[in-house]
């Protein structure tokens, strides 16, 4: 599907390029120099989703099969340099999301003077995540179940209001290749310039200009790969380990990926990314409604689609006449190479610079701006009828997903404050799971761990429950027989612990529970277990 509308985005665009920069020389656009279409009426326009027929009448065959290959090979897209206002919302987007990514390390937070400063640590050797006042450890990996439905739930929401609005502004691969397309122009100029350099063959400025392009690239790259290896150890110490080549050769490794990966996936694979390796564009279209807002192409007012003197010419005679100018400006600025006018398309980010460009076009030929816009599918049929579009943010699958999103996180948030800072676990020995000592009491041995999430040293005091009569036997106790059980801060501490029983008791297990006090601050936790008698009592 998506090679059918990139085929005809393709073709178009390269059939224009003669036409190419009218409107950047004048600021009347010179339809005569666009290479345009025959005028087409709004029922020769596309349907609003590509069908397997409609591709087949693109191709002018009937037969499915025509034998053309399955693989189209790419053709390199130069996009053109846009102003707007979804180009300053992009602008602003990258700004912000790129400042939180490469800065977060170097972020400080006061844990204490045990626990490490950095406000976002993912601290492997110790297994803990740190994100500002939370602490995760291990056996609290649920949150991160929570956090992923949330995510996914949040793009499903976002989806259903505004479609690929995730795609268009949000996701890596979108902000980073829009910095490396920013840098492309930079060294080898706008399309045009770019175009008129390549098709001039081999010049030593250009071999300086393509060589100080990659070099600009690998260094963001390098950058983007470091900033990534500053989340797992604390940023300004590994710095300077990196710097005076002390830092484990692990990182450097990974520096070395993320290297690669982001100079390959944002300098040089691009839209091949969202067309042949992202997932999300067909998990997308099977979620979409005809209520969620897309960039689209107003058939209505835009067809019959023609030069500006062939427009004014048919207007004079009584005849219709689209405000589509065929200038091809909406093609040209798209990241993907797409020709929005063809319809939904997979490979449409729906980044909203094709409406900057075409809103530019619009005041230029003094028509009313919008001509593309985000609108529903709804809408589209609403205008071709003359009716007033109508808007549905508030819909069962968007309450459906604001409530999931809002019962989840509040799950999390209650998790959270009520998160208990000392924890117990039990496991009973399998083997031998009881033991007859020789005066005749049953014993049965546990591994007791407890987690002290506190920053401070504590002691707690061990208990049992469930079994009277019975002695509890631990590592270390105190002259009052108490059992007390020391944990750092910020640890865990495991303890072998045996229960014998002396009372007669029937045969098979009995529930048991141990208790963990901090006489310090009252808190409590209690892990449940089973008391193992041999059948013969
Ligand atoms: S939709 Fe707008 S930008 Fe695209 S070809 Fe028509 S007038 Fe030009
Ligand atoms: S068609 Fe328009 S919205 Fe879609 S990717 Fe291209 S420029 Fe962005």
């Amino acid at each position: 599907m998506a090679s059918g509308g990139l085929n005809a985005a393709n073709t178009a665009c390269a059939d224009a390029e003669c036409g190419l920069f009218a409107l950047a020389k004048s600021a009347e656009v010179k339809s005569a120099e666009v290479k345009a279409e025959p005028l087409r009426s709004v029922a020769d326009t596309p349907p609003l989703a590509p069908t397997p027929a409609a591709h087949q009448a693109d191709q002018g065959d009937d037969d499915w099969d025509d034998g053309s290959p399955l693989y189209q090979a790419r053709r390199k897209i130069y996009p053109q340099r846009v102003q707007g206002f979804y180009r300053r919302i992009k602008w602003a987007v990258l700004c912000v999301t790129l400042g939180i990514y490469y800065l977060t390390p170097f972020v400080r937070w006061d844990r204490g003077p045990n626990a490490p400063g950095q406000a976002v640590l993912i601290d492997l050797p110790n297994r803990r995540f740190y994100f500002f006042f939370i602490e995760i450890w291990p056996q609290e990996v649920y949150y991160l179940t929570g956090l992923l439905i949330i995510a996914a739930m949040t793009l499903f929401l976002m989806n259903a209001l505004a479609g690929r609005i995730w795609c268009g502004y949000l996701c890596p691969q979108t902000v980073w290749t829009d910095l490396f397309q920013a840098i492309e122009r930079l060294w080898e100029g706008d399309r045009r310039e770019h175009l008129q350099r390549e098709r001039a063959g081999w010049t030593g400025e250009r071999v300086v200009r393509l060589a100080c392009k990659h070099i600009t690239w690998l260094m963001v790259a390098w950058w983007t790969g470091g900033a990534w290896v500053l989340y797992f150890a604390d940023a300004p110490t590994l710095v300077h380990d990196l710097a005076t080549l002390n830092a484990p050769l692990v990182a450097y490794a990974w520096i070395g990926i993320l290297t690669f990966t982001t100079y390959a996936l944002a300098g040089h694979m691009r839209e091949q990314v969202c067309l042949y390796m992202c997932p999300w564009p067909r998990i997308q279209a099977a979620l979409t409604d005809e209520y969620a807002l897309n960039v689209t192409y107003r058939y209505d007012r835009g067809e019959p689609r023609g030069s500006v003197k062939k427009s004014a010419a048919l207007r004079a005679q009584g005849l219709p006449a689209g405000d589509c100018v065929e200038c091809l400006q909406c093609v040209h600025v798209c990241p993907t190479g797409i020709d929005i006018r063809q319809g939904p398309d997979l490979g449409c980010i729906q980044c909203g610079l094709c409406i900057d460009a075409c809103d530019a076009v619009m005041a230029k030929v003094g028509r009313p701006p919008r001509l593309i816009a985000y609108d529903t599918d709804m809408n589209i049929k609403r205008h071709a009828q003359g009716l007033a579009p109508e808007y549905r943010l508030l819909r069962v699958r968007t309450l459906l997903y604001m409530a999931i999103i809002a019962l989840v996180g509040g799950i999390m948030s209650f998790a959270l404050i009520t998160r208990a800072a000392q924890s117990i676990s039990v496991l009973h020995d399998r083997n031998p799971i009881f033991v007859r000592l020789s005066d005749g009491a049953i014993r049965n041995a546990y591994t007791v761990r407890i987690a002290n999430k506190r920053s401070e040293r504590r002691e707690f005091t061990l208990s049992l429950s469930g079994l009277a009569g019975s002695l509890l036997d631990v590592v270390q106790t105190r002259p009052d027989g108490r059992f007390v059980v020391e944990v750092g801060p910020d640890q865990t501490r495991e303890i072998r612990v045996l229960v014998t029983d002396y009372a007669e008791r029937p045969a098979g297990s009995t529930a048991i529970n141990f208790h963990l006090y901090d006489a310090m601050t009252g808190e409590r936790a209690s892990a449940g277990d089973y008391f193992r008698a041999p059948e013969e009592g």
